[in-house]
């Protein structure tokens, strides 16, 4: 499959281009990026040969046949609406809009264009979350009676730019991180959170945006989830606890970027260390949207998981503003 990369983008040079080269056949034709000088440089950098500062360059290539779009948060709804109006399939970075209403028409367009719109949510890719995942379908933890879920971690000084003064840009810890834990929850679970109530917090770093978020969710099955979001906690560590009348899972160390962390099982014949795959998790991903591409299933996560987790994050800040229970609104209608 031929790729251009819109977005000149840590996570791109760190792990997306290693991902797309890894599958069969790829080839990277362009690096689009709202500075030329940036574009040239990524190229340059990651032997592409094609750079641009304009996404039309790159959407008038006939051979490209998928976009993965990590720009600033502020601008994959556009990028998005003329890569699919280009009959382009897009693997896009969350959250894939700023608001549902937004990201719910990217879903509307890709599906009437017929192509296919992903959101590169990795950890439901990661072997780890995929074992915890098995453990709970396999009934050894019996009814799921809550969830506890910890991702305060520390933002490396290289990322403390937009996503710590901007939110235009989609910055703040709910929009960056909440989204993820979103995901993986209703990924575990395999239901939608309800409604939730949630505190934000300036733990120091953010600078008109929050640095941190608690918050509890309710779950149809009535399962008790409670999620821990910041950027300012160096030694905190990460990880899952999922909670069953019959047993226990802790998954420590996997709220990451790599194939990491210890999973064990609790119950009443003793403990469990839980193996799982350690494939790279962004390969994964691409995988499986390459496939979803070539008509075999769905991606890893599709469009609307995207539009669902921007719902909870938004949930989670809406209830933090006003101090009361907030219904998630997955329509994105006010
Ligand atoms: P970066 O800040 O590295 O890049 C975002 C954009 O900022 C780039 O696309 C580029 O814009 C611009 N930019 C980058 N570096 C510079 C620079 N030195 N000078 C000027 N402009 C610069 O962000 P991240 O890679 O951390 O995040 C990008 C997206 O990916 C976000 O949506 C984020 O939420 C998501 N993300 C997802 C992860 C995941 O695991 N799924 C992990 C990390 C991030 P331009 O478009 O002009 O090139």
């Amino acid at each position: 499959m031929n790729w251009a990369l819109v977005g000149a983008s840590t996570i791109a040079e760190q792990f997306m281009i290693g991902a797309i080269r890894s599958q069969p056949g790829a080839e990277i034709r362009w690096v689009v990026s709202g500075t030329a000088a940036r574009a040239a440089e990524v190229a340059e950098r990651n032997d592409i040969d094609g750079f641009s500062d304009d996404l039309a360059v790159a959407l008038s290539d006939p051979a490209v046949e998928a976009i993965y779009i990590s720009s600033t948060n502020a601008t994959p709804l556009p990028q998005t609406l003329d890569a699919i109006a280009a009959g382009k399939h897009v693997l896009c970075e969350k959250p894939i809009a700023l608001t549902v209403a937004d990201a719910q028409s990217m879903v509307v367009a890709a599906s009437e264009r017929g192509v296919v719109l992903a959101t590169n949510h990795h950890l439901r890719c990661s072997g780890s979350h995929r074992a915890v995942r098995d453990v709970i379908r396999s009934g050894r933890i019996g009814r799921v009676l809550s969830l506890r879920l910890f991702h305060a971690v520390a933002l490396p000084a290289a990322l403390q730019g937009w996503r710590i003064f901007d939110p235009a840009a989609g910055g703040g810890v709910v929009v960056d991180i909440t989204v993820h834990d979103a995901d993986v929850v209703r990924f575990l679970l395999d239901e939608d959170p309800l409604s939730v109530v949630a505190q934000t917090a300036n733990s120091g770093l953010g600078q008109g945006v929050e640095d941190s978020a608690m918050s509890i969710w309710q779950m149809p099955s009535g399962a008790m989830v409670m999620s821990h979001e910041s950027f300012t906690h160096p030694h905190a560590g990460s990880g899952l606890e999922v909670h069953g009348t019959t047993g226990s899972i802790f998954a420590q160390g996997v709220m990451t970027q790599r194939p990491v962390g210890e999973i064990t099982l609790i119950t009443d014949a003793g403990h469990d260390v839980i193996p799982y795959s350690d494939h790279d998790l962004y390969a994964f991903g691409v995988a499986q949207f390459c496939a979803a591409v070539a008509g075999h299933g769905s991606p890893a996560a599709s469009g609307a998981d995207g539009v669902k987790s921007l719902a909870v994050a938004q949930a989670v800040l809406a209830a933090a503003g006003s101090g009361s229970r907030v219904h998630v609104n997955y329509e994105g209608r006010v």
